[in-house]
């Protein structure tokens, strides 16, 4: 929290507007859509709720596709079976981690042929990092299938002088806790379609008809956001900017100290944009470092540091087993080359020198007490 928090959250009580709806949420609203350059946004419990707010405004339904990213978190596609529709997984490349447009132009050959084009695209940009927007939408235009961009993790980040979250038809934002900024759990969906986010906030309402009694006509959801929660993102969108710049120095000071190391690859930032570094993610090549990301993570466990594996691809969960996947291409999934070799550092706000500092100080010891050990085995 930045501490201006509670201003917002003493006047919801002071005015006892303690209801999914209120000034804090209606402001909360216009900012995000300023700040993103959208026409309006509409303030949600999740990120989950909007990209499912999104799939019920395209009308996806029983029996439809949906393609979507496959290296991301579950939030991604888990809306696409609230819906009762069919996920269809697309690789990433190598560029931006993100959804291959050469994989995307292979998933629509084959709907194509097959005569059932997929209702949306679920395009994610990962880790703070835009995914190659010309390229998709300009192969989502030509099948006329709308883009939900899913921008839960790129908050702040830019696409050639354009704002994250406002590529596609809608953009979803989350404020979960462990987002850029948070409200403790929340989201936004964002459009320029005026019509289609008023129909989104009477879905949001449990699809109340106009009327004095209680009258539905349609199945909605309860997915409105606090109007408490709303004041707790109205000061963290406050600190959206010194956020996005603290991550971005964390992922510079890993950067400095560790790509030098052998085998050590950081995420790109592609050309022409800007991430805002939600998470300082690399790659660790095994034969070049004589370590494998595995026992990185262990010996930072060891030192009670928390990392993580890149998000294990959707196409590879259980859960999805029998669902469709397009590979980057015949000889790579770029997607579990990253999850099997990717790796997420510390990357909190608020880590100071010395704490970014121990974290190297852990990393670099591992690989060299690892290549002593090795060399002291290895037979000369
Ligand atoms: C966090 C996240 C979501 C879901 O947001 P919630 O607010 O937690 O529901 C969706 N997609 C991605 C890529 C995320 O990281």
């Amino acid at each position: 929290m930045s501490g201006n928090e509670q201003k917002y959250i003493n006047e919801a009580f002071e005015t006892n507007w303690i209801a999914p709806l209120g000034p804090n949420v209606d402001a909360f609203e216009r900012e995000i859509a300023l700040y993103i350059g959208a026409s309006e946004a509409v303030a949600v419990s999740s990120g989950t709720a909007a990209i499912h707010l999104a799939l019920s405004l395209l009308e996806v339904v029983k029996g439809d596709k949906v393609f979507c990213s496959t290296l991301t978190f579950i939030a991604s596609a888990n809306p696409i079976i609230y819906q009762g529709a069919e996920p269809i997984f697309i690789d990433s490349e190598p560029e931006t981690w993100n959804m291959s447009p050469e994989a995307l132009e292979n998933a629509f050959e084959d709907a194509i042929t097959d005569g059932d084009l997929p209702k949306a695209v679920i395009v994610v940009n990962l880790y703070g990092q835009s995914a190659k927007m010309d390229e998709i939408t300009s192969i989502c235009n030509h099948y006329g299938v709308p883009i939900i961009e899913d921008a839960a993790e790129s908050l702040g980040s830019v696409y050639k002088g354009k704002a994250s979250g406002t590529f596609g038809k809608f953009g979803v934002f989350s404020f979960n806790g462990n987002k850029i900024i948070t409200t403790s759990g929340g989201g936004m969906l964002v459009s320029d379609d005026r019509e289609a986010l008023q129909k989104a906030r009477f879905l949001a309402t449990q699809a109340r008809d106009a009327a004095p009694h209680y009258q539905h006509s349609q199945i909605g959801f309860n997915y409105r956001l606090s109007n408490i929660l709303a004041g707790i993102g109205r000061a963290q969108l406050g600190v959206l900017e010194d956020r996005i710049t603290a991550r971005r120095a964390i992922f510079q000071r890993y950067f400095e100290d560790l790509s030098s190391l052998p085998g050590f690859t950081f995420m790109p930032e592609l050309t022409d944009t800007f991430s805002n570094r939600w998470l300082t993610a690399l790659t660790i090549n095994e034969k070049e470092a004589g370590i494998s990301v595995k026992e990185i993570l262990r010996s930072l466990s060891e030192e009670n540091i928390e990392a993580r594996p890149v998000w294990k691809p959707l196409h590879l969960q259980p859960v999805f087993e029998k669902k469709k996947y397009y590979p980057h291409n015949t000889q790579e999934s770029v997607s579990e080359t990253l999850f099997n070799n990717g790796l997420c550092l510390p990357s909190g706000s608020n880590m100071t020198e010395k704490d970014i500092d121990t974290v190297i100080h852990y990393i670099k010891k591992a690989v060299i007490y690892r290549k002593e050990r090795v060399d002291m085995f290895s037979v000369k």
